[in-house]
Order: structure tokens, then sequence, then C-alpha cells
């Protein structure tokens, strides 16, 4: 567990949160702010900054991705796009790495 990491917190179970999947690896829970009908963030449990420091662990990338379909099963998503800030400048606020799973409406390209 980092330091002062919101999402090792969660993980820990200090800070609550709604989870909506779990498994040895990842788990995923409600965006407090969110963005589409269905926006959860699917984490590791393990602390990573982002997807440069994610990938970096080959089985920790792969249990990422396992943990993204998981969640667009658990909420029922088919079609949701993924999106995964890297670095303030690109959006990143809590800096261990997240995948933002959005469904439920249709999407806009470019995004912001
Ligand atoms: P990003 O800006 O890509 O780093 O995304 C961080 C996301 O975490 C934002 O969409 C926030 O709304 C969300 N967030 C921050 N703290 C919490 C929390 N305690 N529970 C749920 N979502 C959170
Ligand atoms: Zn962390």
């Amino acid at each position: 567990m980092a330091d002062d990491c919101v999402f090792c917190k969660i993980a820990a179970g200090e800070i609550p949160a709604t989870r909506v999947y779990e498994d040895d690896d990842t788990f995923a829970f409600a965006d407090l702010n969110p963005q589409a009908p269905t926006h959860a963030l699917v984490v590791p449990k393990r602390h990573f900054a982002d997807i440069v420091d994610l990938s970096k662990d080959a089985e920790a990338g792969a249990a990422m991705l396992r943990g993204i379909r998981a969640t667009a099963e658990a909420t029922g998503l088919g079609e949701f796009r993924t999106v995964f800030n890297t670095g303030a400048q690109a959006g990143q606020t809590v800096f261990h790495v997240h995948a933002h799973v959005l469904g439920g409406r249709r999407m806009q390209w470019p995004p912001g």
C-alpha cells in the first residue's frame, strides 16, 4: 500500500466505496462523480501509479484486462468505453492506475 493513496485505502476497506466487482487481483467500484449512467473504476489491488508502471508486470496487466471485462459483464455493459488517463496533463488526478469503464449512453468522439 502506498502512503496517502485513496485507492489503496479503498482496497484496504479504510474508505467506503460501492463495489461492483472483485477478484483476487482487481476490484471495481462506482465513480463518485459519474460521467455516464454506468461509470466504474477498475483498479489492481497492488499499487501501480499508471499504465506505464503497470505495463512492466505482464501478469498484473493481464489481470487488469480480465478485471475490465468482468466489470463490464457484472454491470451489464455489452458496449462500453475504457479510459486510462496517464499524467496530470491527460487528466489523471489519482495516481493509482485505474480504468474508467463507462457505458449506458452513446459516446462522443473526440474526447475533450
Ligand atoms: P482520474 O481523473 O482519471 O485520475 O480519475 C479519478 C476518478 O476517481 C475521478 O473520476 C473521481 O471522480 C474518482 N474518485 C476519486 N475519489 C473517489 C472515491 N473515494 N470513490 C469513488 N471515486 C473516486
Ligand atoms: Zn494505491
